[in-house]
């Protein structure tokens, strides 16, 4: 484990946050390295976190996979993993807090019914406010939603610039409790940041919509926001993100130093041919001295294809 050993912690604490459906493909080992380029180079804490929340889509061997894979290119973290699996309780207290105010209410409605009367928002239907008030008699609660308003969320991401969202029109009263009895990942990310007093989030851009959602709840439950910086996201030749869906490969472990300077290159971090033959530990050892995300201001996507190196 690489450690700062002349220098004292710096109170920065940051974090990779990898939802276990898959093995770890180049778009996510962007958001590692640029999560842990951010921290190493600010003397911070970085820390793995398992999002497994979503047990029917996630293998306990896909965790396995990532963890051996973020490994084999020397992404350690520096405390034991978290795994959301078993964070329920903490998740239950926050959503006790959460209906205690009346910030949240159970739902009655299907995801056809709301499709069938809802218009369109940033991230698909706006909940109609069906259950606002109550539930429709004869009807029984399946999930709980936070209710939301149209005062502005702002917030200033370290590379996307500001950004302000009107929860109420823009996005709607969202599930934080979904109707399979499954927390949300808005609510668990939520609770998770705080408990491990995470101070800096660097993650991929297609969170942004997400983060004023995350803010909005911070404030509800009272837990400090964390800094924000959205990196570009890994597209293909069709301007998809990579992902499973879009069967993105899985990260070459075999040649861990190329790989990594593969992801430099798409972070616009311009490794030196010289690194060239360096194991993994010289490479991230120049890049987190050499970290410079300024470069990627204002960009939300980037071809996979550029992170070519020559070898
Ligand atoms: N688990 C989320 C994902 O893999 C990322 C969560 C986050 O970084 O906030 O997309």
């Amino acid at each position: 484990m690489r450690k700062n050993l002349f220098r004292p912690d710096s109170g920065y604490r940051g974090r990779f946050a990898p939802s276990p459906t898959g093995p770890l493909h180049f778009g996510s080992l962007v958001a590692a390295v640029g999560s842990y380029l951010d921290a190493k180079h600010h003397h911070g804490t970085w820390l793995v976190r398992m999002e497994d929340l979503d047990t029917p889509r996630c293998a306990s061997s896909a965790a396995e996979s990532i963890l051996r894979t973020l490994d084999a290119l020397g992404l350690h973290s520096d405390e034991p993993i978290l795994y959301q699996s078993l964070r329920t309780a903490a998740y239950e207290d926050a959503l006790r807090k959460l209906q205690s105010s009346s910030a949240a209410y159970p739902c009655c409605c299907t995801r056809k019914e709301i499709a069938d009367s809802a218009l369109n928002g940033l991230e698909g239907p706006v909940y109609p406010g069906t259950c606002r008030n109550g539930i429709p008699a004869g009807r029984e609660g399946r999930a709980w939603r936070v209710r939301t308003n149209n005062n502005p969320v702002e917030f200033c991401d370290a590379l996307q610039g500001c950004i302000t969202q009107r929860l109420e029109s823009e996005i709607g009263d969202f599930v934080v409790k979904r109707a399979d009895g499954l927390f949300a990942y808005q609510l668990a990310v939520v609770v998770d940041d705080a408990f491990q007093g995470i101070t800096h989030v660097v993650r991929g851009s297609d969170l942004l919509d997400s983060t004023p959602r995350q803010i909005y709840l911070q404030h509800l439950l009272g837990l400090r926001v964390p800094q924000y910086l959205h990196l570009p996201v890994a597209v293909n030749e069709s301007g998809e993100k990579l992902s499973k869906q879009t069967l993105a490969a899985p990260v070459d472990e075999t040649h861990p130093a190329s790989t990594l300077l593969r992801v430099l290159n798409f972070l616009r971090q311009q490794p030196p041919q010289e690194l060239v033959g360096s194991n993994t530990g010289t490479i991230l050892d120049w890049a987190m001295q050499n970290w410079h995300p300024e470069r990627l201001a204002g960009i939300r996507a980037l071809p996979s294809s550029i992170a070519y190196f020559p070898k």
